[in-house]
């Protein structure tokens, strides 16, 4: 039951909405998805042979705008995970106060056994079959685990050639078909700074909280779980920002350099060497720099000040969570605390700055994207990051001072400011 992700969603939901009151009509839409689609894909493989897939949109919300959200590449793609992680967008997208519903969807399908050619077909279908019901102002995918700009620029190809083949004349301009989808390569439209969004987002979140606890990022040393996209800059940037950081960790094992180590020249290493902890080992002895292996599971328990999940979901359950000996964590992975490991996060005093708030950067520098598009604008790197440190800062603060009010956790608290933000809209729009 704890790990099904939907359930929790729904559990996270209903506790907050009986807390604040939330009028039950609201609360029986907010229950389920506005809408679900499911769609077959079948495939013809290199090979000749036929591949039948199945892919899923979940429309959650729209109260607040067109739903937004990525498209994930998974075998392990259920319904019930992606209703539950456009639940999440939608909350997210209130927390950061982007004017978006939220939206995910996703097929299940391993990519990586996929030719570059299957994988083309494959997107292209996706999109074909998604253009009645996605949009600029109805509905705006993203990337998500699997999916890239390259992949993106392939739906938009599609989506924008199914809708001139439906309409001989085509009204809405190519700045316009660029917008039904973010997370687009930039020379395609998408935006500058979305590659370092998320990660740089989570560091504007930590900073902010560092200060309201009265802490200094020189004091601070990091563990990081997980070193792609987001784990990598949040790293990077925290480091730039003068924090520690101690230990990081990809799916194969985890590095520990008690002096602290350089987020860039070891992703460096990882990629000359093909692996994490190329930099600290010669053969099999690891101990350049003082730099020594170990396992992922003891990452997440090593004494740092803040411990950074940035890789899967339900990494922390009711069997460590006892064992957690961080001061902060900040949840830039998507659910990467079970229920019942938050509850006794909380009884240990840990504060846990959740992950609709933590890593919202990249949902609010896709706006960011969609607005360049719609207004047919370019902005500069520097120009996105500003933007994007005042939400950050903005957004965290709004949820400590709604923590201040309401008493509870972190977690509990960006709820109720999304739901409130939510109800609002949802009584205006009546
Ligand atoms: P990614 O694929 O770039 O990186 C994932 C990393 O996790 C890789 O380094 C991988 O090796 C590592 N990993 C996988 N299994 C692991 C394990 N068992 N232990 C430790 N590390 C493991 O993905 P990403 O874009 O960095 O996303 C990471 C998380 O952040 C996901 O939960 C995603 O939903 C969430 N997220 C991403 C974005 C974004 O903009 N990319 C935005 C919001 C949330």
């Amino acid at each position: 039951m704890e790990n099904n992700p939907w359930h929790r969603a729904q559990e996270q939901l209903e506790k907050i909405a009986r807390q604040i009151n939330l009028p039950p009509l609201l609360l029986a839409r907010l229950k389920e998805p506005d809408r679900i689609i499911t769609v077959s894909l079948p495939v013809k493989r290199d090979d000749g042979t036929t591949l039948q897939l199945t892919g899923y949109r979940s429309q959650h919300n729209n109260i607040l705008g067109p739903y937004k959200g990525g498209l994930r590449f998974h075998q392990n793609v259920t319904l019930d995970e992606v209703k539950a992680l456009s639940f999440w967008m939608t909350m997210k997208c209130a927390v950061i106060n982007v004017p978006f519903g939220g939206g995910k969807g996703g097929i299940t399908v391993n990519p990586k056994e996929l030719s570059e050619k299957e994988l083309k077909t494959l997107s292209k279908l996706f999109a074909n079959r998604l253009t009645p019901v996605i949009g600029p102002t109805l509905d705006v995918p993203a990337p998500d685990v699997n999916t890239n700009p390259k992949i993106m620029s392939w739906m938009v190809e599609e989506y924008a050639k199914e809708l001139g083949s439906k309409n001989q004349e085509l009204r809405i301009k190519q700045n316009e078909i660029n917008a039904v989808i973010t997370g687009k390569p930039v020379n395609k439209g998408g935006s500058l700074g979305r590659t370092e969004a998320t990660g740089l987002g989570g560091t504007f979140a930590l900073l902010t909280a560092l200060r309201k606890l009265g802490k200094k990022p020189k004091d601070i040393t990091v563990a990081v779980q997980g070193f792609g996209n987001v784990g990598y800059y949040v790293a990077y940037f925290l480091k730039k920002a003068g924090c520690k950081i101690i230990a990081v960790s990809d799916s194969k094992e985890g590095i520990l350099v008690e002096k602290g180590l350089n987020p860039k020249t070891t992703l460096n290493c990882k990629k000359e060497k093909g692996f994490l902890s190329g930099c600290y080992c010669v053969g099999s002895v690891c101990d350049l720099e003082n730099g020594r292996t170990i396992h992922n599971k003891n990452l997440l328990e090593l004494p740092v000040d803040v411990l950074i999940p940035a890789a899967l979901e339900n990494v922390i359950t009711k069997e460590n969570a006892s064992k957690i000996k961080a001061k902060i964590i900040l949840e830039m992975a998507n659910g990467p605390i079970t229920e019942e490991a938050d509850k006794i996060l909380h009884e240990k005093g840990i504060t846990v700055i959740p992950d609709i708030l933590a890593n919202s950067g990249g949902v609010c520098v896709s706006y960011f994207e969609w607005y360049q598009n719609m207004h047919n604008e370019k902005w500069m790197k520097q120009e996105v990051f500003d933007k994007l440190k005042e939400k950050m800062q903005k957004a965290t603060s709004e949820v400590f001072a709604t923590q201040k009010k309401h008493q509870g956790t972190l977690r509990d608290a960006a709820y109720i400011l999304a739901l409130e933000r939510i109800r609002k809209g949802w009584r205006n729009n009546k």
